[in-house]
């Protein structure tokens, strides 16, 4: 990461993009690239038995301030996020959620994009990966040159291995003490989505995670992909 990138963050949910790649983003910042975060989907709804968009609107907007918060931790250049219904992205043509990846992309013009591996358990987080695969398509002119996929801690590892093809990392970019401690205030911020150890979406299994991750690799802190692609000019 040496040149100046302009990178896309694509995730299904507000807190995904921590989760995923936090210390990632803020390392980024730290080198002097754009990062801009989108997220697909709501984060709300699912939680109710029928979606209201009217009686969750007050929680929609407190979500929306709350994923601005959090990005202001870590440094990210811009938040965008999209009201697609929560957990129930399956419900959508996915050509209608590739239009609004491609109009991102569009928008920005990144050459490098991060977001969900593929196999995780979440529907959002699968529909988001093949819609952002096929946005991403190499065609010429297109500037994207990288695509990582991140994992989401309590949806990557509860895919069973049997089922679809496990999350082995190929992938790893180190963090500073700073950029982790910015990972754990943005996560912070999303605390109502935190649960207690050992969930998987704990502060302490977070930190367990990109220490585990850090030391795969010999360093004290990691982040961990498996690469999509990557082209080189
Ligand atoms: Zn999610």
């Amino acid at each position: 990461m040496t040149k100046r990138n302009i990178v896309c963050v694509i995730a299904a949910h507000p807190d995904d993009e921590i989760l995923g790649c936090g210390g990632t983003i803020a390392k980024h910042i730290d080198n002097g690239d754009e990062v801009h975060v989108t997220i697909m989907a709501e984060g709300v709804t699912s939680r109710k038995e029928q979606r209201s968009y009217e009686k969750d609107k007050l929680l929609l907007e407190e979500l929306k301030v709350t994923a601005q918060e959090a990005n202001n931790c870590i440094g990210s250049t811009s938040v965008r996020l999209f009201d697609l219904p929560d957990n129930r992205m399956d419900s959508l043509e996915l050509l209608d959620v590739i239009k609004l990846v491609e109009k991102v992309i569009a928008e920005f013009n990144p050459n490098i994009i991060y977001t969900h591996f593929g196999s995780d358990v979440n529907i959002d987080h699968q529909l988001t990966y093949d819609a952002v695969v096929t946005a991403c398509r190499p065609t010429p002119n297109q500037a994207i040159r990288t695509v990582l996929c991140f994992e989401t801690p309590s949806s990557t590892e509860w895919q069973p291995s049997s089922s679809r093809i496990p999350f082995a990392p190929n992938w790893f970019i180190s963090l500073n003490e700073e950029q982790m401690r910015k990972k754990m205030a943005a996560l912070d911020v999303y605390h109502s989505e935190m649960r207690n150890f050992p969930h998987p979406r704990s502060f302490k299994a977070i930190e367990a995670l990109a220490q585990w991750r850090g030391a795969s690799v010999g360093t004290t802190y990691a982040e961990a992909f498996v690469l999509a692609r990557n082209i080189v000019d």
